[in-house]
């Protein structure tokens, strides 16, 4: 054969082998997402509350996903739990202590009416706000000129984070994190953050920083609204986060300062 003419190539494929690829590449796009990617529970966790944060799912619906979830959770954590535990808690705000937490002895924690499942729509004030120095609201530290480190109180996962937040959007956090610590049940929450340092799925070990403090959300970008930090924790039976009082933990916590 003259090597200089080309045969040409013979698209020939057996039929039976087309309706093989093609069976395959459907189930393919119908088989659940969780089958396919196999995400990260703490990525499921984030998806899921901005259903809850946004009221897009039933209570109960989010409720029952949530308690699928936290075992999940809890076996990736303790997969890749290297050192013990740390049971103390931190003192959340880098360079200050719990005389900086706002109102009398903790009064700033109001509980009443509050349910985790109302999202951004929820009542009362289920945790404390952390307040800084700066008087100018340049959200710097009016001493030291600098931002003011947000360390995690606890050891967990980061499950959910919320960055880029713009004075356009209803959320009241601005921009948040959500920590959870599987050995004790326990969420933490941290808003009005300027800039978010952690991702979704990552381990933090208590005094890990996490940011810094900012002028985020609906109500702390206004500016009668002293620059500070919103810190909850919740404890979740079977899925049900119910928000716990952190006060006598968080000035123990102060002396507990990385
Ligand atoms: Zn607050």
């Amino acid at each position: 054969m003259n090597p200089w003419t080309l045969e040409p190539l013979n698209p020939r494929i057996p039929e039976p082998l087309i309706v093989a690829l093609l069976t395959l590449i459907l189930t393919l796009i119908y088989l659940p997402s969780p089958l396919l990617s196999q995400r990260h529970p703490a990525h499921e966790w984030h998806l899921l509350y901005l259903n809850v944060r946004d009221r897009l799912i039933p209570k109960e619906e989010a409720k029952t996903r949530l308690g699928e979830l936290e075992p999940l959770l809890k076996d990736a954590y303790l997969q890749t739990l290297k050192s013990n535990d740390d049971e103390r808690l931190y003192f959340p705000l880098k360079g200050y202590t719990s005389d900086s937490i706002g109102g009398k002895r903790g009064s700033g924690y109001q509980v009443q009416g509050y349910d985790f499942f109302d999202g951004n729509q929820h009542k009362g004030h289920p945790g404390h706000d952390i307040f800084i120095r700066d008087r100018d609201q340049d959200g710097l530290d009016d001493l030291t000129g600098r931002p003011v480190a947000v360390v995690s109180a606890s050891p967990g996962i980061v499950v959910s984070v919320n960055i880029n937040w713009e004075p356009s959007s209803p959320v009241r956090g601005g921009n948040y994190i959500w920590v959870y610590h599987p050995t004790k049940s326990r969420y933490y929450y941290y808003a009005h953050l300027k800039e978010v340092s952690v991702r979704i799925g990552q381990r933090v070990a208590g005094g890990d920083r996490l940011g810094t403090v900012g002028r985020t959300g609906v109500n702390a970008y206004l500016r009668r609204s002293p620059t500070h930090l919103h810190f909850t924790v919740h404890e979740s039976k079977e899925g049900y986060p119910k928000p716990v009082n952190p006060y006598n933990e968080l000035v123990k916590g102060s002396f507990f300062l990385k």
